[in-house]
């Protein structure tokens, strides 16, 4: 393998899991990271069993479990509280199904991991330039630096996959978010559990330190008034018909917990290499997050990056590999959550009753069979 430093655009989780992963091989990688730091908003995640087995090749895995909470059950329900699937997989590696994790401690710990020096904030790229075999990249502050290679993990507007494939088209998705979370939550059991009903789909999940997560998905298209303003009582009375405990856990988050996201996709690139540029994360692949698949792809695959750069004879031919493998893999991921969320998403009463009895009707092997697909990745990276 020819040696070379890796420059990584974007501190998100996509750039630090690949250079954790990286420089755990002994490849030289460096992170500019556009934030100052990273405080500001904070809120929770789901990850699956394929992102905590990436961890675990990374060597995190036992601090991100002691860090967040974990379960191999989901339970669906609809909008009256009736179980209408559980999604109970038991992996073969008893590698838990979901990992529930507050976002600060979960950036807190890959950070932590990152060789000392090599995490640089306030590095906006506004422009990079190939020079030879050297790529110059060029910082808002008026700094330089040179790279042998550059891995753009600079998310959905991901300014370094619109110069290198302009065409790249990035569309709403048709579909809005609101995260949050309670301390001390007045509930005592929390098991995990997704409402999906005419009105939109509300997750509650258990985090550690006796707090709770929740989020709601909802079609932008399905409501006239403009939802980026909506406050914590507009959401009570779009659910106010959903079964307990949702109205209390609305009632009990303070506003200042929440955040609201406009959800936007990618469509397909063609490629996600150029020489000896790459795309990871979000910049090549945006996604709907359902399943907790859109992080999850990306821890996934700094743990497959790494290993073909320490393997194969030259790290361009470790980004064909990648991109290769990541294509079809992505494929089946977005296949099979794309299924999900329209299933999840259904808004008209009538069509909501017959998915409900089609889902009641599945055999648990059903979505076991969909599930394994999703969580299961090859052992040997
Ligand atoms: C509402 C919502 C809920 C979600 N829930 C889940 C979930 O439960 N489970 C799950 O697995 N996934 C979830 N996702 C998806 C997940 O958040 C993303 O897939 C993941 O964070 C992508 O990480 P990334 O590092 O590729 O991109 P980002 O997190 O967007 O990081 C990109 C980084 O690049 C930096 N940057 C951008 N431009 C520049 C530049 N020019 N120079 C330097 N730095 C730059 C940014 O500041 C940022 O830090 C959710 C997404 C949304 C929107």
């Amino acid at each position: 393998m020819d040696q070379g430093r890796i420059a990584i655009i974007g501190g998100g989780i996509s750039g630090l899991c690949s250079a954790v992963a990286l420089q755990k091989k002994g490849i030289c990688a460096e992170v500019y990271e556009k934030a100052k730091d990273f405080s500001g908003s904070d809120t929770g995640i789901v990850l699956s069993g394929n992102a905590i087995r990436s961890f675990y090749i990374m060597g995190l895995g036992g601090q991100m479990i002691a860090n967040g909470v974990t379960a191999d059950q989901c339970l669906v329900k609809s909008h009256s509280g009736e179980i209408i699937a559980n999604f109970d997989y038991h992996s073969p590696s008893h590698i838990p199904n979901y990992l529930f994790i507050q976002r600060s401690v979960l950036v807190k710990i890959l950070t932590e991991a990152i060789l000392p020096g090599t995490l640089h904030f306030d590095k906006e790229l506004i422009d990079f330039k190939q020079i030879s075999q050297t790529i110059k990249l060029h910082f808002k502050d008026g700094s330089t630096a040179d790279a042998e290679y550059l891995i753009g993990s600079d998310g959905t507007n991901s300014p370094i996959r619109k110069k290198l494939i302009p065409e790249s088209k990035l569309t709403l998705s048709g579909s809005v978010c609101w995260r949050g979370f309670i301390d001390n939550p007045p509930i005592s059991e929390i098991p995990y559990t997704e409402t999906w009903g005419p009105r939109g789909r509300f997750g509650i999940t258990p985090m550690p330190g006796n707090r709770l997560y929740w989020y709601a998905f909802k079609k932008s298209n399905s409501c006239k008034t403009n939802m980026s303003n909506w406050t914590p009582i507009d959401l009570l009375f779009n659910f106010f018909y959903y079964h307990d405990p949702i109205q209390l856990i609305l009632e009990n988050t303070p506003p200042e917990n929440i955040i609201f996201d406009e959800l936007s996709v990618l469509q397909p690139l063609e490629h996600f290499y150029s020489g000896n540029i790459l795309l990871v994360g979000d910049s090549a692949h945006a996604s709907m997050p359902n399943i907790g698949q859109g992080a999850s792809q990306a821890i996934e695959e700094a743990a497959y990056l790494s290993k073909w750069i320490s393997t194969e004879d030259s790290i361009e031919k470790a980004f064909e590999k990648y991109e290769l493998d990541r294509f079809t893999r992505i494929k089946l991921v977005n296949n099979e959550t794309k299924v999900y969320g329209l299933a999840a998403n259904v808004d008209f009463p009538i069509l909501c009753s017959i998915r409900n009895k089609l889902l009641q009707l599945a055999p648990a092997r059903y979505h076991n069979e969909k599930l394994r697909k999703v969580v299961e990745i090859n052992d040997e990276i």
